[in-house]
């Protein structure tokens, strides 16, 4: 649509960008979104089905890395904003394997943010009027902060010092040094938005609550690291997309916001609650928690993340529409429906 402006997401076959694509292209008729993503073992098109037809989408198979084909994109489309989701985003892979995390994490956004500035902001004076409200919204993780004590009062605010454990957490926070950089150096229009763990449909197998649902009913061992008192606060992937459609419109430039469900729950906790649904939805003679199996924990494993989002909250209106117990259900509910063609 030619009326339309056009925001260019990144890395929206995979799981969060493709919940996004749905939400935002059904709730806005205005804008173009170009998604390019890499497709690398985390991507998959399945994902956007829904989506593939609409006027207004158009998927770019390429990596953010690659400079050229970034600039061809900007100019070819007149990108006029940018939500940037893609990353490389498991842990455990990062711990075996760093080097593809700082070169998609770090140099991606680089080249995404760098392409950005030179398309929008070094322009003739002319120009500049049309780009103004052009937006770089960098999605980042709570990870960056580190790792919390376990006293309740102890979260993770927008001032609480960047202290990244694993080679993930700090490729995150080298690439939000390098947006927060193009704002206060050039006066680029950026925010960056911190979540925490996201659940619910779409999300790839390697991740915790696939793994445990997959793992439970092929009968095999749920595997827990370490003593499985690891704490996460949990947040519905629809309630994230939801807050960053708040903050990419009405956000305070050069801000951060952090999103986070208030759900803390340790990892036991999860897997208890999963397998006590999994024992009612699909019953078995023994109860799934039988299969619980406590392995190796993870090298550097954080302790506890929680996030404070009174920020969010207060300043934007934001609230989670799921809790931890009805997310849940609903997670559940999409993989037994599609990978079991189990209905609700
Ligand atoms: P994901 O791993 O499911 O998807 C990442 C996508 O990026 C994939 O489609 C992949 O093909 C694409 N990609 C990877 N490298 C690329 C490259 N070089 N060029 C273009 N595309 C590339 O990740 P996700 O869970 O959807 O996370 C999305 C974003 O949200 C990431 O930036 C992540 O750090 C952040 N985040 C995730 C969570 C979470 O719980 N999943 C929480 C907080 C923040």
């Amino acid at each position: 649509n030619n009326k339309n402006k056009t925001i260019l997401v990144t890395g929206c076959a995979g799981f969060i960008g493709s919940n996004f694509v749905p939400y935002f292209l059904e709730k806005y008729t205005q804008y173009n979104l170009v998604n390019l993503d890499l497709l690398t073992y985390a991507g998959n098109l399945e994902n956007l089905k829904e989506s593939e037809n609409n006027l207004n989408y158009k998927f770019i198979k390429g990596d953010i890395c690659n400079k050229e084909l970034v600039e061809f994109i900007f100019a070819e489309y007149d990108v006029q904003g940018v939500i940037h989701f893609a990353a490389e985003s498991h842990v455990d892979n990062s711990i075996k394997n760093p080097g593809v995390f700082v070169q998609t994490n770090v140099n991606g956004t680089f080249t995404l943010i760098d392409v950005a500035y030179k398309y929008w902001m070094d322009k003739p004076f002319t120009y500049k009027e049309k780009y103004n409200n052009s937006r770089f919204h960098h999605i980042s993780t709570d990870e960056v902060y580190g790792t919390l004590s376990l006293k309740l009062e102890d979260m993770f605010t927008e001032s609480t010092p960047y202290a990244p454990n694993s080679p993930y957490s700090a490729s995150k926070a080298s690439s939000d040094m390098i947006v927060r950089a193009y704002n206060e150096t050039y006066g680029m229009n950026t925010v960056i938005t911190n979540c925490s763990n996201n659940y619910g449909p779409k999300q790839h197998d390697e991740k915790l609550i696939p793994t445990i649902i997959r793992n439970a009913l092929k009968g095999n061992p749920i595997p827990i690291y370490g003593d499985g008192k690891n704490i996460r606060d949990w947040l519905y992937v629809l309630d994230h997309c939801k807050g960053i459609d708040l903050v990419y419109h009405n956000g305070k430039k050069a801000n951060t916001y952090n999103i986070g469900g208030r759900n803390e729950r340790t990892n036991l906790e999860i897997v208890n609650t999963i397998c006590e649904i999994l024992d009612k939805r699909v019953p078995k003679i023994t109860s799934y928690k039988d299969l619980i199996t406590f392995v190796e924990d993870r090298a550097g494993h954080d302790k506890r993340y929680a996030i404070d989002a009174s920020k969010l909250e207060n300043e934007l209106g934001w609230k989670a529409d799921e809790n931890f117990d009805s997310g849940i259900v609903k997670t559940i509910d999409w993989y037994l429906k599609k990978y079991y063609s189990i209905e609700s």
